[in-house]
């Protein structure tokens, strides 16, 4: 599985919440895993990419060039929009429900919107994240974007 956040801002923004927050939670999931007792059955790569606000360069760089990539069957993105609110997933993959499934069970109180999934479909918005790289050029079966701080 891959975890990625992005700790580039766009200029003039301290970035907190997009994306530091997001990468805390992974610093601070990998701090927990790596105090696991029994080994994790597969692996997880956590990416912390430097360049998402500028074309999204670190997440295309990763899954076209990266040897670990084709060792990518998972994909979580964590990103913010807003400063406020709680953390909703936001976009999936399609026709691959079953990290979804697994998101519902694991978590204590599941989020989810289809909103942000028809939003960006919809190209309303001109406005990107790594979610799309990995669906467009790793090929990568299931993706999972989930939103911090959304209003
Ligand atoms: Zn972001």
């Amino acid at each position: 599985m891959l975890a990625n956040c992005h700790f580039d801002s766009v200029a003039n923004s301290p970035g907190a919440s997009d994306d530091a927050v997001s990468c805390s939670v992974l610093l601070e999931a990998l701090h927990s895993m790596s105090n696991l007792s029994t080994p994790l059955q597969h692996a997880v790569i956590f990416l912390f990419n430097g360049a998402e606000e500028n074309i999204l360069q670190a997440s295309h760089g990763f899954i076209t060039q990266h040897p670990w990539a084709k060792l990518v069957r998972a994909f979580i993105n964590l990103e913010a929009a807003g400063v406020g609110g709680k953390e909703i997933v936001f976009q999936t993959g399609p026709e691959n429900p079953w990290l979804v499934q697994a998101y519902v069970r694991a978590v204590k109180h599941p989020f989810a919107s289809v909103v942000g999934q028809e939003v960006f479909q919809s190209g309303i918005i001109p406005s990107d994240t790594d979610f799309r790289i990995y669906r467009d050029f790793g090929n990568i079966p299931v993706f999972l974007t989930a939103v911090y701080d959304m209003m």
